[in-house]
C-alpha cells in the first residue's frame, strides 16, 4: 500500500428519521440563543417550522438564499444578521441555503448547523463557490466547513423525482472522481464505493416510489458518504467541465452533472482501468464496463441527457471548451482541447457516451 495522508472532516452529524426533533438540544449544547435562520423562497415552510421547533427564540430568518451564492445577496444577510444580534446560522435546505450560510459563517464566525434536503453533499465540504457580477469563484478554507449537520430522511421526501435523480448523480460525481484523485487515499475510496452503491441502487426505487422511506435513507446516507468525499480530495475534469458550463452558462448544477458525468469518465477511462473496475462492480447492469453500468442507471432514473435541453447553444460549445481547457488543473489523462471538444459537443447533443 502507497503512504497517504486523510484529513477527517471535524463535522459532528446526527442522521435517521425525525433527527430534526434533536435540533433545539444541539442549539442548547452549543449554548447558542439567537440562531438566524436561512432558506430559499421555495421552502419557507420547512424553514418556519424550525421556528416553531425552537419556541420561536431566533433571531429572524431569511428566505432568499440563491443559486451559486451571489454576493449581493450574501451581503444582504450579513446586514440582516448583524442587525439581529445573530449568534449562529441554521441553514435548512440543499447546496444553494448551505452555500449562504457558508458565505455568512466564514465573514462573522459565527456558527454554522446544517440541515440538507438535498444530494448535493455542500454540508459535508470547506468548499465555498460564490458569484459576483456573473463570475464564480471558489475557495477552500476549513473554517468553511459547517460545524453540525442534521441529516433528517423525513426532510427529503418531498424533493421531486427528478430532482431527486439529479441530485443523486450529482452525489455519485463527487464519489467517481475521489475513486482517481491526485491526493485520494484508501479511506476515502471505501466512502467513495459505498456512496455510488447505496445511491445506485436506491434512486431508481426513488424514482418509482417517491415516498418509499427505506430507499430514501439509503440516498441521504450515500449523499452523506459522497460529499465527504467531494470535501476530502480534489476534484478533476468533470468538476471543472461542470463549473464551466454553470459559471459561465448558467447551466443547472445538478442537472448538468448528470449530463457530464458519463462523458467525463468515458475521456478518463484509459487512464484509471482500476477504478473503472471497481466502479462496474458497484453498478448494477454493468456487465463489468463502468460506462454500460451508468448509462444503464441513467435510462432508469429517466433523466434529460443533452445539454441543448436546458438551452445551451451548439456555437457555446466551442467557447465552453476553449474555458474549459484554459486553466490548467490535474486530471489523470491530460487535458486537449479536440477530445474535450468532443466529449462537449456529445453532451450538449445528448448521445450516449464512448
Ligand atoms: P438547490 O439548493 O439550489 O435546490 C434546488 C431547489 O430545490 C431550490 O428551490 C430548493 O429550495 C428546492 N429544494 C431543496 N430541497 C428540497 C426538498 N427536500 N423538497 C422540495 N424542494 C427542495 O440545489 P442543490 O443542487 O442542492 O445545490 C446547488 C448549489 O449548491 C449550487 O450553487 C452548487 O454550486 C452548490 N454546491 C456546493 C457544494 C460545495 O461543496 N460548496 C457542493 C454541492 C453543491
Amino acid at each position: 500500500m502507497e503512504s497517504f495522508e486523510y484529513n477527517a472532516a471535524p463535522a459532528r452529524v446526527i442522521f435517521g428519521s425525525g433527527t430534526l426533533s434533536k435540533l433545539a438540544d444541539e442549539v442548547e449544547r452549543q449554548k447558542l440563543s439567537a440562531p438566524l435562520l436561512l432558506s430559499t423562497p421555495q421552502q419557507v415552510d420547512q424553514v418556519t417550522d424550525l421556528k416553531d421547533r425552537l419556541n420561536g427564540k431566533i433571531a429572524g430568518i431569511f428566505t432568499e438564499a440563491t443559486m451559486h451564492t451571489p454576493l449581493e445577496i450574501t451581503e444582504k444577510a450579513l446586514d440582516y444578521a448583524k442587525s439581529t444580534n445573530a449568534d449562529s446560522v441554521i441553514s435548512i435546505g440543499g447546496g444553494s441555503t448551505i452555500g449562504l450560510g457558508k458565505a455568512i459563517s466564514v465573514r462573522t464566525g459565527l456558527p454554522h448547523i446544517c440541515i440538507p434536503t438535498t444530494y448535493a453533499g455542500s454540508e459535508m465540504t470547506p468548499i465555498l463557490g460564490e458569484t459576483q457580477n456573473g463570475r464564480k469563484t471558489t475557495r477552500n478554507d476549513p473554517k468553511i466547513l459547517p460545524g453540525t449537520v442534521i441529516y433528517d430522511v423525513d426532510l427529503t421526501m418531498t424533493l421531486p423525482a427528478s430532482m431527486s435523480a439529479s441530485s443523486g448523480v450529482n452525489a455519485i460525481a463527487h464519489s467517481v472522481e475521489a475513486l482517481y484523485a491526485r491526493n485520494g487515499n484508501p479511506i476515502i475510496s471505501l466512502l467513495a464505493l459505498e456512496g455510488v452503491k447505496a445511491l445506485a441502487s436506491s434512486l431508481p426505487t426513488i424514482i418509482e416510489s417517491p415516498l418509499d422511506k427505506e430507499a430514501r435513507q439509503l440516498a441521504l446516507y450515500g449523499a452523506w458518504l459522497c460529499g465527504t468525499c467531494l470535501g476530502a480530495v480534489g476534484m478533476s475534469l468533470h468538476h471543472k467541465l461542470c463549473h464551466t458550463l454553470g459559471g459561465s452558462f448558467n447551466m443547472p448544477h445538478a442537472e448538468t452533472h448528470t449530463i457530464i458525468l458519463p462523458h467525463a469518465i468515458a475521456y478518463n477511462a484509459p487512464a484509471i482501468p482500476e477504478v473503472m473496475k471497481r466502479l462496474a462492480e458497484t453498478l448494477p447492469g454493468s456487465d463489468g464496463d463502468a460506462i454500460k453500468g451508468l448509462n444503464v442507471l441513467l435510462k432508469r432514473l429517466k433523466v434529460k441527457r443533452g445539454l441543448r435541453e436546458f438551452g445551451l447553444k451548439e456555437e457555446d460549445v466551442d467557447e465552453a471548451a476553449t474555458i474549459a481547457v484554459s486553466n490548467p488543473y490535474w486530471n489523470p489523462r491530460a487535458i486537449e482541447r479536440d477530445p474535450i471538444r468532443e466529449l462537449l459537443r456529445r453532451a450538449w447533443a445528448g448521445e450516449d457516451a464512448k
